[in-house]
């Protein structure tokens, strides 16, 4: 499988030439299998370069996979010149939570007056999967498998595991998650999604702080780089990519997190907008 970053910025957008490095477009990335299916986690700004990438393979159809539904995975739905394309297919996939499922969300965004073109009029034909279990399984084109686990953050928030059954490849996409809130349940869950039934090759976690932010932000929904590493060392992942970088986050700070993340873990790196991976 390959993996694009189009953005792993958190909470929201940044812009400026400060910002170039690790790119300001919130959480939106393209999974390729190794036949070729499109799978795309969330929808934040990075959509557009997601869209950009899509757009240079044959039209046909597309998995969106959302997380949860809070904005900065959602903003870039508008940017996606594709629902405007007669021949592409968009199945968007999420979870249901006590907020509403993933109809609820995108049909309310995609309609004034939040957006002058309302989904109902976009040529793309788009059709909506509710999971049914958070932890459902799903398989998809016969060759990738989805499972899913949810995870603590404010309103849920489901992290991922794909595996492509056909090159034996494996992926764990963990985006907005508050580690330290955990139940006993949860961590068993999470755990058993990284290394069952072998530890996934790459991990791509929500590292939007680090210990020394502290008390302060306890119930934000994020986790710290610390804990990242830890995750990835306990379940014998061997790379991680870390993201939703913190707004403010610049170049130069995130370039001398990386230096410590790699001092602990040389497989670890801080994810890039605009990145390829070979999983
Ligand atoms: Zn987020
Ligand atoms: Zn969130």
């Amino acid at each position: 499988m390959r993996l694009f970053i189009g953005g792993m910025r958190g909470s929201q957008p940044a812009t400026g030439g400060a910002f170039e490095e690790f790119g300001g477009d919130t959480t939106s990335l393209l999974l390729i299998g190794s036949h070729g299916e499109r799978l795309v986690f969330d929808a934040g700004t990075g959509m557009r370069a997601v869209a950009r990438e899509l757009a240079r393979t044959e039209p046909g159809k597309v998995t969106l996979l959302f997380s949860h539904y809070h904005l900065d995975h959602l903003a870039g739905l508008m940017m996606n010149p594709l629902f405007y394309r007669r021949d592409w297919s968009f199945y968007l996939i999420g979870p249901t939570f006590a907020d509403g499922g993933v109809r609820d969300a995108v049909t309310r965004l995609l309609a004034p007056p939040y957006w002058p073109v309302s989904w109902e009029r976009m040529d793309a034909h788009l059709e909506w999967v509710a999971l049914p279990r958070p932890d459902g399984l799903l398989i998809l084109r016969q060759n990738l498998q989805v499972r899913g686990c949810l995870v603590p953050h404010p309103g849920g928030c489901v992290a991922y595991r794909i595996d492509d059954a056909d090159d034996g490849t494996s992926l764990v996409f963990a985006t907005d998650l508050e580690w330290a809130q955990r139940t006993a349940a949860q961590e068993t869950e999470f755990l058993k999604l990284c290394r069952e039934p072998k530890p996934a090759d790459l991990l791509v976690i929500d590292a939007h702080f680090a210990e020394a932010d502290g008390e302060a932000f306890v119930g934000w929904g994020h986790t710290c780089w610390e804990d990242c590493l830890a995750i990835a060392e306990s379940t014998g992942i061997g790379r991680a990519l870390l993201g939703h970088h913190a707004p403010d986050a610049n170049d130069e700070a995130l370039r001398a997190r990386e230096e410590h993340v790699k001092k602990r873990n040389a497989g670890a790196a801080l994810a890039r907008a605009g990145q390829w991976t070979t999983i």
